[in-house]
């Protein structure tokens, strides 16, 4: 590497644009930030543009004066209370307002709750709470534990298998299957025990856009507590659901205003509408959320408590969220879930029309869903849904397919997540598209290679193709 030595230098004129980007050692000389900037950023130019992303469930649209107020905030350390005090408050407004779309029966002026990274912190304080309740109970009944487990369906995202992990709390998995497509409250029971912290229903499961039924697993839980003297909680990792039902379907009793529902997770980064990364953790009273967790601190007259596994974290996020609340109210959030949900019935629809597919059930309750090659469709297809996604890419679109959890792992199925900012304008170009990349496969002479690979291992547990 050259020295630099003309400032300057227009950006494509650099010696800089001939060289390959460091990527293991620290450069030895400064570089002009015009074409530091144009280095950094022309390495991101061929990932897909974020609009055309069905995959991710996180924000990829925020307004002007969201953009404006996070990037004001982009050097402020949430953890920094001294210096920046509003923002401490602010935060704990935010955890009151969804404490309160939550129903929390809790009447303390500044609600119990904390703000994480995202849903993978929430989760995991939730869930970290819940093991030390158990284990206080324990210690005082004069009984071990050391055994402690808790009990999710085979749809729980990867965040509980870190849970699981990283604090040796033993995960029992209820399977979800053709008959039972969401949590089954009866035979989650059966995976209880006395060393049993917590259930975890999901709202919004990652893997099929479903809701468990929480409703049911109160009522089933509460019988089996009477019975048994356990005091099974519940905790709900609503990620995506926590910021769909208050406003879509606020009847439906999934939340505090269950018995048994102690804490509840949510992404602010998904349908709270803010960007990456932000989450909340909310428990429906203090006495929920264990001492040891909980570093309380008192300033400005208000008291706030102070609870995480990160320290330094950035305060923009925060600002986002609460800027939202006031931007779209009720209604705002209301209006634009309430679209999202009906671009992505549209679009159920019009998979449905496709003799290729075939959708995985029966309702679209969140703005996500799944389908899977039509199974008679299935037997003579030369190809799976993965090249369906690969031919997709070429076109922009970034739509995932996967097998589903085990004892479904048989199926193929692809999804859709459907946010904000993608209009029905962009629904119909990315089904035109998919057309055309289902009749280009339709011309296959031979079956692809990914088709080869699962008649190969499908084969082999029996199913039988017609070509
Ligand atoms: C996305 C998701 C998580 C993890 O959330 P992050 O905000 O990405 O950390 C946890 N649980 C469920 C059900 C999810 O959908």
């Amino acid at each position: 590497m050259k020295e630099e030595k003309y400032l300057e230098t227009p950006v494509f004129a650099s010696d800089r644009v001939l060289e390959a980007a460091p990527s293991d050692v620290i450069p030895k000389f400064p570089t002009n930030p015009e074409v530091a900037y144009q280095i950094v950023k022309e390495e991101t130019y061929p990932q897909t543009n974020p609009m055309l992303n069905l995959a991710t469930f996180v924000t990829t649209y925020m307004d002007d004066y969201a953009t404006r107020l996070m990037n004001e905030a982009i050097n402020i350390n949430y953890i920094d209370e001294t210096e920046y005090p509003r923002v401490a408050v602010i935060n704990g407004k935010c955890i009151n307002i969804l404490a309160n779309l939550w129903n929390t029966p809790e009447t303390r002026k500044w609600k119990t709750g904390a703000v994480g990274i995202g849903s993978s912190e929430a989760c995991m304080l939730g869930g970290i709470a819940a093991w030390l309740r158990w284990k206080k109970r324990r210690m005082e009944q004069g009984k071990p534990y050391d055994k402690p487990n808790f009990v999710i369906s085979t749809g729980m995202q990867v965040v509980w298998e870190k849970f699981s992990q990283l604090w040796q709390v033993e995960m029992r998995q209820v399977p979800i299957s053709r008959e039972h497509i969401t949590l089954d409250p009866q035979l989650a029971l059966q995976y209880c025990d006395e060393n049993t912290i917590c259930v975890v229903p999901i709202q919004g499961v990652t893997w099929t856009g479903l809701n468990d039924d929480v409703e049911a697993l109160d009522a089933a839980l509460d019988e089996y507590n009477a019975k048994t003297g356990y005091n099974i909680p519940i905790h709900v990792d609503a990620a995506s659901g926590g910021f769909i039902l208050p406003f879509l379907n606020p009847e439906k009793k999934w939340d505090f205003r269950l018995k048994w529902v102690l804490s509840i997770s949510t992404s602010g980064h998904k349908y709270g509408l803010v960007y990456p990364g932000l989450g909340w953790v909310i428990w429906k009273d203090k006495k929920y959320l264990p001492d040891e967790m909980n570093f309380s601190v008192n300033y400005l007259g208000a008291e706030i408590s102070q609870v995480g596994l990160n320290f330094s974290r950035p305060g923009a996020q925060i600002l986002g969220q609460y800027y939202n609340y006031i931007r779209l109210g009720f209604e705002g959030y209301k209006a634009i879930q309430k679209n999202s949900l009906e671009i992505a019935r549209y679009i159920w629809g019009e998979i449905a029309k496709f003799p290729q597919f075939h959708n995985y059930a029966q309702e679209v309750v969140n703005p996500l869903f799944i389908w899977h090659l039509d199974q008679e469709y299935d037997k003579s297809a030369k190809w799976t849904l993965y090249d369906l996604q690969d031919k997709l890419k070429q076109y922009g679109w970034m739509v995932p397919a996967y097998t589903l959890p085990a004892s479904l792992e048989d199926i193929v199925v692809m999804r859709v997540v459907i946010k904000q900012g993608f209009t029905r304008d962009m629904a119909d170009m990315m089904l035109a598209d998919m057309r055309s990349a289902v009749a280009e496969l339709e011309q296959l002479a031979y079956p692809t290679n990914s088709r080869i690979a699962y008649e190969k291992e499908e084969k082999q547990k029996g199913k039988v193709f017609t070509h």
